[in-house]
């Protein structure tokens, strides 16, 4: 049984497969007093499938200033409160933050129960940089507003990780195309499904796939950062070709990437790039 009191958990619920629950999210979820939860109908279902009866009360975007107010009295009652979303981690693209801030001007202990998270799976299998990377989550919905966003992320260096429903996804991945140009990039779909997969690719290469069929189920885009900003650093006739060509490799970029970004500095085109760097081999 928790000996704590007045503690605050954030669980993470499975993205698609029961079998991600943790045990310590089963434990955690069995033996707190209360489940604030984005979807109550949701959730219980999730608590039925292993058999938790612990007390529901929603808590969401529409009712968090309520809601958030009522958790923290409980919790100083001494009440023990676990938070969770739909899927994944809460706070994450999902409501939570403002729970948390609360608790900690209120002096509550906050403890994290990681688990799934549909942002942090694409990207270790996206095969692109996963040393230093954004996540953007949801652009905003207006052209306008989305391209603002994307003109600010054209020069990160990092990888950039969005979350996108649907019907947005064609539209998504053109502004990204038109804003930040061709990058590599992996669009990962219905991730611990039955239909889980991974296209990776150009931008363009990506967007094609979505031509002649309409997007269905859940996706996660991961972006390569900005290769220009590498590039722009170094001057280009302290190296050879490949010595340039291997510099980029090193410093993160794919093959590709670095073929084309070699050719632009040497002012040449990508199949001389191409064949010097073959010689390699
Ligand atoms: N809190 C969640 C997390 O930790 O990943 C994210 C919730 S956010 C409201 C929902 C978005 O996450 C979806 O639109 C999609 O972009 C992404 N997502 C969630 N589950 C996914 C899955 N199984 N496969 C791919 N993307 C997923």
């Amino acid at each position: 049984m928790n000996e704590l009191k007045s503690v605050l958990y954030l669980v993470a619920t499975p993205i698609g497969n029961l079998d991600d629950m943790t045990f310590r999210a089963v434990k955690i979820l069995s033996e707190v007093n209360v489940i604030a939860a984005e979807d109550t109908r949701h959730t219980r279902k999730l608590l039925t499938h292993f058999d938790i009866h612990t007390p529901l009360i929603r808590y969401d975007e529409n009712n968090k200033d309520i809601a958030g107010t009522q958790i923290i009295e409980r919790l100083k009652s001494g009440d023990n409160v676990a938070c969770v979303s739909d899927a994944g981690l809460p706070a994450i693209s999902d409501p939570g933050t403002d729970l948390v801030k609360l608790a900690i001007e209120a002096n509550i202990k906050v403890v994290p129960i990681p688990g799934a998270n549909a942002a942090l799976s694409a990207l270790i299998c996206s095969g692109l940089d996963t040393t230093e990377f954004t996540f953007v989550g949801f652009l905003p919905k207006t052209q306008k507003k989305c391209r603002e966003v994307l003109e600010h992320l054209k020069s990160h260096e990092e990888t950039l990780i969005f979350y996108e429903a649907p019907h947005h996804l064609k539209a998504t991945l053109q502004n990204i195309l038109e804003v930040l140009g061709n990058r590599q990039a992996a669009i990962a779909r219905e991730l611990t499904k039955i239909h889980e997969e991974f296209i990776r690719g150009d931008l363009n290469e990506l967007k094609a796939k979505f031509d002649n069929i309409e997007p269905r189920g859940e996706f996660v885009i991961v972006v390569a950062g900005s290769v220009n900003e590498i590039s722009n650093v170094i001057d280009s006739s302290e190296y050879s070709l490949v010595e340039l060509y291997k510099k980029f490799v090193n410093d993160g970029l794919d093959k590709k990437s670095a073929m084309r970004e070699v050719a632009k500095k040497f002012n040449i085109s990508r199949r001389e790039v191409y064949k010097s760097v073959m010689e390699l081999d």
